[in-house]
């Protein structure tokens, strides 16, 4: 894993048979087609102020504590490869009816690449749809072989510039757009999502800079997520600090121009 988050401590790597989870949502409409169970891996190698699950980004299992009540939760518990398929299979005819199937998000599900491979690869084989929300921050050779078990691709580009990418995320974006490139060249469906965010890249010279970076990678689409504070508390109960306190949530109706401006160039952008 190539990490640009100083503050990912390092943990001895778990087998593919057990993986640190953080949640598993049941019945998610917006994280892939139809109706989805989502499994939520712990770490990420980027650190974006704007994080709404900052419980993700430690890769171990950490305790957050509410200062108000002295009441401590866990975030994280390692669960086995069999324990997380059992769950996801209990959800199996709502795929059916739906079209849906599960998704392995995170923080960056390819920080557990192993355990991450591994159940893509027995849930394809059980003939439930697979999808991966992934930043692309990963070896190539380690996403490629993800990909291999893999109909559906969430990626968020964060930013279209490489230097401001680094500076908001600690990391180029070199990597996610190869690995977006590598994706796209194997006919895997995939949906890119721009998070939208205040002083990083919600101007329109913003808007133009990824519909030029989209054009070149020949995507025509692109879901436009307007910030949001949700994780705020969150940073309290882990006793970080949060970077966009005070910043003010952004609408659909705040980036009309943002999404015209890419409409323009070719692009169909949609919230
Ligand atoms: S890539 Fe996603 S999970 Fe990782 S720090 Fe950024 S917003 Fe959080």
């Amino acid at each position: 894993m190539v990490s640009g988050n100083p503050a990912a401590p390092a943990r001895p790597p778990l087998p593919a048979t057990a993986g640190v989870v953080f949640n598993i949502q049941r019945f998610s409409l917006h994280d892939g087609p139809g109706i989805r169970t989502v499994v939520f891996l712990k770490g990420c190698p980027l650190a974006c102020p704007w994080c709404a699950n900052p419980e993700s980004i430690n890769p171990g299992i950490e305790r957050l504590l509410d200062p108000s009540t002295g009441e401590t939760t866990l975030a994280g518990q390692t669960r086995t490869l069999a324990e997380v398929v059992k769950e996801c299979e209990a959800d199996r005819p709502f795929f059916e009816q739906s079209g849906g199937g599960v998704t392995v998000s995170g923080g960056e599900p390819m920080m557990q690449h192993a355990f991450t491979t591994a159940l893509l690869q027995e849930l394809r084989q059980r003939g439930i749809h697979t999808a991966m929300e992934s930043t692309g921050q990963v070896a190539p050779q380690l996403f490629d072989r993800a990909l291999s078990h893999l109909d559906y691709l969430l990626m968020d580009v964060k930013h279209h510039d490489r230097k401001a990418h680094k500076a908001w995320t600690g990391s180029y974006n070199d990597l996610p757009l190869c690995n977006l490139s590598r994706a796209l060249k194997r006919g895997i469906r995939t949906q890119v999502r721009i998070p939208v965010i205040p002083g990083v890249n919600d101007t329109l010279a913003d808007a133009a800079g990824f519909s030029a970076l989209l054009h070149a990678l020949g995507i025509g689409h692109v879901q436009l997520l307007p910030f949001h504070q949700f994780g705020e508390r969150k940073y309290a109960l882990l006793g970080r600090p949060y970077r966009m306190a005070g910043v003010a949530a952004l609408h659909p109706e705040d980036l009309s121009d943002y999404r015209d401006v890419m409409v323009h160039a070719g692009i169909n952008a949609f919230f």
